[in-house]
């Protein structure tokens, strides 16, 4: 399938590693032209190098930290200026901590909602008018499954992150017309370094390794193993394409069947 993204400039944030850099990989693996965000110097060059060279497709490192009040326009102008105007958003950023409800002060949630929500706020905002210009944009937001399940130990996530399902969705109607489609993917159980701290989180209270942890995750999963970032990169591939002009306000979980809600 042909996914018509050749050429197209796409913002991935969160992308010098785990899923965030999958997602700008096989977005360059298919011809876009990918400017990547996160917040060190280093990584991010290095990233965007190894796109270049495992697609040999185009890949532009920034430094952006998501949480800054002006990292939507920041990230927008250098994928003008890299690429042209950018008609691809996909938002992401590291998770909160794990932890209960009892661990967490004020400040913790706010840092939360800034992280979680307001980044997604921010970089949609900036990037939304370029897409309208063009009567055509791709908008995919990375959340968790504790959007459709909240989780044990995982307190913000499961507070903060259903914020975003609302202002997707909510979005998702006000600029169909536009040509631009908005989507949440939720993603359970994916092999990166942010379930390995997880793991190490879990190992401390249980008493396993972090590798028995890992192990035990990935039992638990109807599929019976955690799902590689690879896997919900062509899943996010896909909803930025093309073909996927008719779905749009969806919450698409990738979770190798985790979650037991129907809905
Ligand atoms: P990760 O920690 O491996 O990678 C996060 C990326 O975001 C890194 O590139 C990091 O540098 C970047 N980042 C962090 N804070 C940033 C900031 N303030 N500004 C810009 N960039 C920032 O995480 P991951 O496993 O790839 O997960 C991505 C998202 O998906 C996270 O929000 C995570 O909570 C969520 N998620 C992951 C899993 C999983 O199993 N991996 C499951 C559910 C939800």
């Amino acid at each position: 399938m042909d996914l018509g993204l050749k050429s197209k400039v796409a913002m991935v944030a969160g992308a010098s590693m785990g899923i965030g850099y999958a997602i700008a990989e096989a977005l360059a693996a298919e011809g876009a032209r990918v400017v990547l965000a996160s917040r060190n110097e280093e990584r991010i060059q290095g990233a965007a190098r190894r796109i270049r060279e495992t697609t040999g497709g185009e890949a532009w490192g920034l430094v952006l930290d998501v949480r800054d009040p002006d990292a939507g326009t920041r990230f927008v102008q250098a994928a003008r200026d890299a690429f042209g105007p950018p008609l691809i958003l996909v938002t992401n950023a590291g998770g909160p901590p794990p932890g209960s409800f009892a661990r967490f002060d004020i400040q913790d949630f706010e840092e939360a909602v800034r992280l979680n929500f307001l980044s997604a706020v921010r970089l949609t905002k900036a990037a939304l008018p370029d897409m309208q210009a063009a009567r055509w944009g791709r908008i995919v937001h990375i959340t968790s499954s504790t959007v459709p399940e909240p989780a044990v130990g995982l307190f913000l996530s499961s507070a903060v992150r259903p914020a975003v399902a609302g202002f997707s969705k909510a979005l998702a109607t006000e600029v169909a017309r536009d040509g631009i489609t908005v989507n949440m993917v939720c993603p359970g159980l994916i092999a990166t370094d942010r379930l390995q701290e997880l793991a190490k989180h879990r190992a401390q209270e249980s008493g396993l390794t972090a590798e028995e942890e890992f192990e035990t995750l990935g039992r638990a999963v109807p599929l019976g193993r955690i799902g590689a970032p690879k896997e919900l990169a062509a899943v996010v591939a896909f909803l930025c394409s093309e073909p996927a002009a008719y779905v749009t306000g969806t919450a698409l979980r990738v979770d190798g069947g985790k979650v037991a809600s129907l809905l």
